[in-house]
């Protein structure tokens, strides 16, 4: 790391994506001294472009988030590669030490390190993974509307992704795969046209860098251009354990997340999270809004803790 680190800032911002450096921002310009530790591996990275952004709709993950950067040091802001690896409470705040031994102290932290994607266990899923293997009808839909869709079913969730995807193609074919659909299922998926494929998908079938097909356990191929998989979401908090704060598993099913309330406050004092880390089916424009209202609500509590301290010293200096 060649950046030059100070001892001590107002607030360290644990991950630099959509919801970090909005953070930032907004503590930049209330002139907060501010450090994003970013280990550069943002969810979407895989994807040609971000979609339903407003205003920006399209631009590729990198461009966004090196405009972000950007923005927050043109403010002062500090960015910098990295990872935290742990954090420990301390007397009027805590360290934060990055890996490499690094350590800083931060009055208040913000913890935005998104959240991983663990696909099901079929070969080349991850590889195809934000390109023809999709999760979202939001962020990639438009782009396969009209194509031969897959959806390959792996929990409760599999069934509502299939009708998403109905919504976008005519040609919609639901892979029973480790989640066959329940009998009213089965009719909601027949009354709109979903075609019902059962048994064990084992491999894709790829030509040309494109998806093609899928294969099934009887070795039977269903032409296919895109597949629609929901992932599991885990979070990156191991850091935080020594404060105590633990990843839960989220209401929705879809796996970890550190509980937070709606700004971004945890149950640790002067830790807060926002983005996907705090809500896993936030998209960049729910990332970044959870990250501008923690950063604005850190801002308020940092000005509450030096309010109560200029009393105090006010009230000493009156007394004489
Ligand atoms: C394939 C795919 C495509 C998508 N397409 C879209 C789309 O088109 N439109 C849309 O709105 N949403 C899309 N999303 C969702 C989008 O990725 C998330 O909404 C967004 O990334 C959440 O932002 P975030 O800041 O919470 O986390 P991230 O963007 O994941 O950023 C977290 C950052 O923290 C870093 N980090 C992790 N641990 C540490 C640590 N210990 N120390 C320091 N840094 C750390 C990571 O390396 C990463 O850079 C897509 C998701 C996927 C999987």
């Amino acid at each position: 790391m060649t950046d030059l680190l100070r001892d001590g800032y107002d607030v360290v911002v644990a991950g630099g994506g959509a919801a970090g450096l909005s953070g930032a921002l907004t503590l930049a310009r209330s002139r907060r001294s501010v450090l994003v530790v970013d280990a550069g591996s943002p969810r979407n990275a895989p994807a040609a472009g971000v979609h339903a952004l407003l205003a920006r709709e399209g631009i590729p993950p990198a461009e966004l988030l090196e405009r972000g950067r950007a923005e927050v040091r043109g403010y002062g802001g500090q960015v910098v590669p990295g990872e935290v690896d742990a954090v420990v409470r301390e007397e009027d705040g805590f360290a934060v030490t990055l890996t490499g031994g690094r350590a800083v102290r931060a009055r208040r932290l913000l913890v935005a390190t998104g959240a991983v994607d663990e696909l099901p266990d079929v070969p080349g899923l991850r590889e195809r993974w934000g390109r023809d293997v999709v999760h979202c009808p939001y962020c990639h839909g438009w782009e396969v509307r009209d194509q031969a869709i897959g959806v390959l079913a792996t929990g409760p969730f599999s069934v509502h992704q299939a009708q998403l995807f109905r919504q976008l193609s005519a040609d919609v074919v639901f892979f029973s795969h480790t989640a066959p659909p329940s009998e009213e299922q089965t009719e909601e998926l027949a009354a709109r046209g979903v075609r019902i494929v059962d048994g064990k998908v084992t491999a894709l079938e790829i030509a040309q860098d494109r998806l093609v097909g899928v294969r099934l356990s009887d070795g039977t191929v269903v032409g296919r251009a895109a597949l629609a998989v929901a992932s599991r979401i885990t979070v990156r908090a191991g850091f935080l354990a020594g404060l105590g704060l633990r990843p839960a598993d989220h209401p929705s099913g879809m796996g970890q997340y550190i509980p937070a309330d709606a700004t971004g406050r945890t149950e640790v004092p002067g830790v807060w999270a926002a983005g996907n880390v705090a809500e896993p089916a936030a998209q960049v424009g729910a990332a970044a809004a959870a990250g501008t209202m923690a950063g604005a609500q850190i801002n308020a509590d940092l000005i509450a803790e030096e309010t109560r301290r200029a009393v105090a010293a006010y009230r000493r200096v009156r007394a004489g």
